[in-house]
């Protein structure tokens, strides 16, 4: 057994949103907490474009006027491959564009704050079960001990499949490129989003505003050359705009994976699969069920066999209430979106163009389940399944 200062309750494995809220709601429980984070840094390098529905940043228990707020959004405009762009936009803010390293910052102060102990230039690399109870093995090869351990390390993690789970198929991670474009013409309020072959092959390229003239403008694609599709979009649109910064990350759409848990383990965020297939966005997800999650890991951690189990299988199931049923239609549209010629694309967006004042009442950026099934009833919709079907074959022999 190793001596009291490497034994923890909880060791959470990442300070990214996931990991800091779950390290700040064990620490919260009294829980004797370790934060892991492989980077120097907390919050970098980030790869995020970092935008958040109001709701949502509620339900994280977040303000929008905070160190980490760069500017509010009312909507969305999206462009089809070809034809007029579709504005769907509210008179109040619905969504704010934040800081992403700065919200990792905070967050990973306030899991401080309570308690827990940040370990930073620390990579947690092995996951064994031993006689001793749970041990991670860090990147320089010493060992800690712990009740229970969190994985939040991300979209790649091999930790769940050491701990006897299922990983998200990691084949399905879509490459991105994002660039910090400044000097652009005058941003307004609304991001902007375009779809179609020659932009963004099975996905779509992003414009999300960060100031007046500067933006988030990336993109992620099911093929082809990201860089190339990148540089073609930012010629069209903003010749005149200065890259001041590129980043690159994985988009993850693979869905959630079956389990969550397994005895002295919870895995959590993207390293679970938490993540809107619809947009690969994972903040709000990753974050509410990171505070789900260290909720259950101290409870856990205070208890021995079968009644702790109960707390990490818990776990398990309340993220599922909260987001079960979403992920499933949001799974759902994104098979059917994923493999769209441009042609059945346009329809689709003439259809979405006869209902913007639905979208807008009824949309939801984090809980999609119900615009989606409401779109999918639509006549126009309807008829264009078999053409959905036709392109859906066309694209698995493409
Ligand atoms: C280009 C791009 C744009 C995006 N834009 C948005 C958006 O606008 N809105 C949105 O909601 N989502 C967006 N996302 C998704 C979002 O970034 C993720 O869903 C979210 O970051 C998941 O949080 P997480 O805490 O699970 O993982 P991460 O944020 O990836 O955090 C994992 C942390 O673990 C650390 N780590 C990894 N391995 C180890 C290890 N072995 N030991 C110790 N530390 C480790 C990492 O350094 C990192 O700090 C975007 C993703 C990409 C790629």
């Amino acid at each position: 057994m190793g001596s009291p200062s490497d034994h923890y309750d909880v060791v959470t494995v990442g300070a990214g949103v996931a990991g800091c809220e779950a390290a700040l709601e064990a620490s919260k429980k009294n829980a004797r907490v370790l934060l892991l984070e492989e980077h120097p840094q907390v919050g970098l390098p980030s790869h995020c474009s970092g935008v958040v529905s109001l709701k949502g940043l509620e339900l994280l228990g977040l303000e929008a006027h905070s160190s980490f707020s760069q500017k509010l959004i009312h909507g969305a405009r999206f462009y089809p491959p070809h034809g007029e762009p579709i504005e769907v936009r509210k008179k109040a803010p619905v969504a704010l564009i934040l800081n992403r390293m700065k919200l990792d910052q905070f967050l990973a102060k306030q899991a401080v704050a309570a308690g827990a102990e940040l370990r930073v230039k620390t990579r947690a690399s092995k996951f064994q079960r031993t006689s001793d109870g749970n041990l991670l093995t860090l990147g320089e090869g010493s060992k800690v001990h712990s009740e229970i351990i969190v994985d939040a390390s991300g979209a790649g993690s091999r930790l769940p499949e050491q701990a006897g789970l299922q990983s998200p198929d990691w084949a399905q991670i879509l490459p991105g490129l994002q660039y910090e474009l400044v000097d652009m013409k005058e941003q307004g309020e609304v991001v902007e989003l375009f779809f179609g072959s020659k932009r963004a092959p099975g996905f779509f390229a992003w414009s999300i505003p960060t100031g007046k003239n500067s933006a988030r403008v990336g993109l992620a694609s099911k093929k082809g050359n990201v860089k190339k599709f990148l540089d073609d979009l930012v010629k069209e649109q903003w010749p005149k705009a200065a890259v001041d910064a590129t980043k690159s990350g994985s988009v993850l759409v693979a869905g959630p994976i079956s389990r969550c848990w397994s005895p002295g383990f919870i895995v959590v965020g993207d390293a679970a699969g938490q993540v809107k297939q619809t947009t690969g966005g994972g903040i709000v997800m990753g974050g509410y069920c990171g505070k789900l999650a260290g909720i259950a890991a101290a409870s856990a951690a205070a208890h021995h066999g079968e009644e702790s189990e109960r707390f990490l299988r818990n776990y398990d199931s309340l993220w599922r209430e909260k987001f079960g049923s979403d992920l499933r239609k949001m799974g759902l549209a994104r098979k059917l979106f994923a493999g769209l010629s441009d042609e059945t694309l346009d329809r689709l967006f003439s259809v979405l163009r006869d209902n913007v004042s639905e979208i807008e009442e009824e949309g939801d950026m984090d809980f999609q389940g119900k615009i989606i099934t409401r779109m999918l009833k639509k006549r126009k919709v309807a008829a264009l399944l078999p053409r959905v079907a036709a392109d859906a074959v066309k694209a698995i022999f493409s």
